[in-house]
């Protein structure tokens, strides 16, 4: 584990099986398109979430699929707030939603689903949550909608859940520090309760699955501490999802892309990055 760059506390807590995730040559995961490929075979991904002030972060999930291949991808926002986000990223389709009825039907057109960035947890919040308690499709649960689980705690069956180590405390009713200094623990209590893979964010991000097996990945860097960078992953992972990756494949494959991405774009400097350095390398593993 020499060439791990996970903190020191981290090495103390393996207790459990731990192997590295493997280094997926990840451009070998993407099947070449055939030449009359259509975007229907590359899924549609529908991203929830925008409330006021956090759109940014609906737009950052939805690019991210978009630049992992997935089909099409759709936004459910405020109705404010939809003609405007579709203007600075005119490929995603933008839907205004203002109740669990609108949403159904955008729902049953699509493939896969993400929930939770910029979500809020205001009434919109939770009756866009609700909406999407029972679906049978992959789903990425993350942000404020596992800050809302936190106080109605429910198990999405085909769900990849994406908890940096607050949301996680959240969850479980901890401190921070106390996941923190038990991350092997914590993932592995997320997943057999909440979800069916579970990914514990930070230095040396944690993947938890249904067998078990807990995988570590050793690529990222601290200049992706930064507001905006988890929404980037779960559009990432969705974005998977819509292509037909499992879910357990897809948090594999989006964790390890996500941090290889980071790398590439921290070559210019750690300082200072920005989730949306990341989108353009998203193309080049
Ligand atoms: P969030 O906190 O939801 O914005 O997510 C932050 C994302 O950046 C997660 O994918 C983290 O694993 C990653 N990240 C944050 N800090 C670090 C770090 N020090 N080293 C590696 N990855 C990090
Ligand atoms: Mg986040």
């Amino acid at each position: 584990f020499d060439d791990l760059q996970v903190p020191e506390a981290t090495f103390k807590q393996v207790r459990h099986t731990v192997s590295r995730l493997p280094d997926i040559l990840c451009r070998e995961a993407f099947k070449r398109r055939p030449r009359n490929a259509h975007k229907g075979a590359f899924g549609h991904a529908l991203i929830i979430g925008g409330e006021r002030g956090m759109t940014g972060a609906a737009r950052l999930a939805a690019e991210a699929a978009g630049r992992v291949g997935a089909g099409k991808v759709s936004i459910a926002t405020r109705t404010a707030h939809a003609d405007m986000l579709n203007l600075t990223r005119p490929e995603i389709m933008c839907h205004g939603v203002e109740t669990a009825k609108e949403l159904k039907t955008l729902l049953e057109q699509a493939d896969v689903v993400a929930i939770g960035t910029g979500l809020g947890q205001g009434q919109w919040a939770k009756e866009m949550l609700e909406a999407v308690r029972h679906t049978d499709k992959p789903i990425v649960v993350d942000a404020d909608a596992l800050n809302l689980l936190a106080h109605s705690p429910f198990r999405f069956s085909n769900s990849v859940i994406t908890p940096h180590s607050g949301e996680a405390a959240r969850l479980l009713h901890l401190s921070t520090d106390e996941v923190e200094s038990d991350r092997f623990a914590a993932v592995q209590a997320l997943q057999l309760r909440f979800g069916n893979i579970c990914v514990l964010k930070g230095a040396g991000t944690l993947i938890a699955d249904t067998q078990g097996q807990i995988n570590i990945c050793t690529a990222g860097n601290p200049g992706m501490a930064t507001g905006g960078m988890g929404d980037v992953l779960t559009g990432v992972i969705v974005g998977l999802l819509a292509q037909g990756f499992s879910t357990l494949q897809a948090a594999h494959l989006g964790v390890c892309l996500h941090g290889k991405a980071g790398d590439k774009a921290a070559l210019e400097g750690e300082r200072g990055l920005l989730p949306s350095d990341l989108l353009p390398w998203l193309r080049y593993f």
